[in-house]
């Protein structure tokens, strides 16, 4: 791609659009960052921006938008927003800051993309990279943007790329070596019209340019992910922890299995694995299906797997006073991860629940719920909703703060109980975001 002196709008002046101008600029491209947020959301960025000597307006979009050869989008920005529909009406190319970045990359992409467990799993696979003798980033929606991290990758090293649905809507040639599809869940929806086939579709833009040489992972047991896989001429990997396929990987006898071409091989013992619950197996063996792709050593792989911890704010125990863990999950914003929480523990649970709905159906929690929760402390806006759905199923209680909910889970909350923060909602009427949430949790928590 050569963006020699081309007039580049970038819109969004997050970290992707940050990262993006910068690295227009980097190949002679003449960025221009527009964002409609207020001055004050900015600060940080703009700060950036002056000092990289990167043009840019805030607090809305002016015709110079316009003005360019290629629009590159932050996945921020719904792909429905007016100024992405009359960039296309005017023939502007529009693409998302992966794509840019895709351009400059010289090494090998992992791409990472599903409803739950993303950052998890590009994580830990750059983890074991990395500990198994290879030169590894971990970048994309993880909070470092792929655009960042492009011109340093050389052609033997690895990118473990997280890619969000809406990165995926605005590719065009973005081609990884490896994509990972982790589940499809019902999330995001009032990003794509209520639609669930919207959604899942962008989910599938993944394997939009993928070839032969290329590789696909993909959990065989989530089936909205199952039943829609589109027909492609990739080496496919199937993760199932119900039934072992021709490649792929599965769990017998407590091992972590990989399977290729009907060859089994024993990876590692479940207890290699420092990550609690169901889900972080689908997560784990993913990344060894991925791993195994790049031929690591068998005996590095297992001793890294056996260092990694949970990422902040995924089921971190954040600390047992009496007897009692408290953990952290405020990364779980939708029901799905919810249900894969409660599934990690034998424990009773004292569990906070609520923030910002999004549209949530409970019922998939309703009987793990009744079997495993003995209280429930709904929180935020959507407090309400929660009490209504399960008051009549299991205790509720309304509590008016995070802090009054951890200090009555701590008042309760007898020896072997846990006291489990996974929210099920967004964050945005309480906190900054699910990182604010979980750190205040741990907070409250440390204090106790
Ligand atoms: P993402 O980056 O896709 O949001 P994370 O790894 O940050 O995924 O995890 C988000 C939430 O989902 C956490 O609460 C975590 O415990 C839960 N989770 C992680 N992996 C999975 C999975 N494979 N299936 C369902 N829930 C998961």
């Amino acid at each position: 791609m050569n963006l020699q002196n081309k007039n580049i709008t970038i819109i969004g002046a997050g970290r992707s659009g940050l990262g993006a101008a910068k690295l227009i600029k980097t190949f002679g491209g003449i960025p221009f960052v527009s964002d409609s947020a207020s001055f004050d959301k900015l600060k940080d960025f703009t700060e950036q921006l002056e000092k990289y000597n990167i043009e840019f307006e805030i607090g809305g979009h002016s015709g110079r938008v316009y003005e360019s050869d290629l629009m590159v989008v932050s996945p921020g920005v719904p792909s429905d927003a007016e100024v992405i529909l009359n960039a296309k009406s005017k023939s502007i190319k529009v693409i998302s800051e992966i794509e840019l970045a895709y351009n400059f990359c010289k090494g090998k992409i992992i791409a990472i993309t599903g409803t739950n467990g993303k950052t998890t799993t590009t994580n830990l696979l750059n983890h074991l990279l990395n500990s198994c003798g290879k030169t590894a980033y971990a970048a994309g929606n993880i909070g470092l943007a792929f655009s960042e991290i492009v011109s340093k990758v050389q052609s033997e090293d690895f990118v473990c790329l997280e890619v969000s649905s809406f990165q995926l809507d605005l590719i065009d040639k973005f081609k990884p070596n490896v994509a990972i599809i982790l589940n499809i869940t019902p999330d995001h929806l009032n990003r794509y019209g209520n639609k669930i086939e919207n959604y899942i579709s962008s989910k599938f833009n993944i394997c939009k340019n993928l070839t032969a040489e290329d590789s696909l992972i993909l959990n065989a047991d989530s089936d909205l992910l199952i039943n829609n896989l589109p027909k492609t001429n990739t080496s496919n990997y199937f993760i199932s922890l119900k039934k072992k396929y021709n490649s792929g990987a599965s769990l017998e006898n407590d091992n972590l299995l990989i399977i290729e071409n009907g060859t089994e091989k024993v990876i590692a013992a479940r207890s290699d694995l420092n990550l609690l619950g169901e889900h972080n197996l689908y997560n784990a063996l993913s990344a060894l299906v991925a791993a195994n792709i790049f031929n690591l050593n068998r005996e590095m792989l297992v001793k890294s797997l056996r260092t990694f911890k949970a990422v902040e704010h995924r089921l971190e125990l954040v600390r047992e006073i009496d007897g009692v863990k408290y953990y952290n999950d405020s990364k779980a914003t939708n029901v799905d991860s919810v249900w894969y929480a409660l599934g990690s523990f034998d424990q009773p649970i004292f569990l906070i629940l609520g923030g910002q709905d999004k549209g949530n159906e409970y019922n998939q929690i309703k009987d793990l719920v009744i079997e495993r929760v003995k209280k429930i402390y709904a929180i935020g806006s959507s407090a309400k909703k929660i009490f209504d759905f399960f008051h009549t199923v299991v205790k509720v209680e309304i509590k008016n703060s995070l802090e009054e909910a951890v200090k009555a889970g701590n008042l309760e909350a007898r020896e072997n109980e846990v006291v489990l923060l996974s929210p099920a909602c967004a964050s945005f009427d309480m906190f900054e975001n699910y990182e604010h949430r979980g750190k205040v949790f741990k907070q409250i928590v440390n204090n106790l």
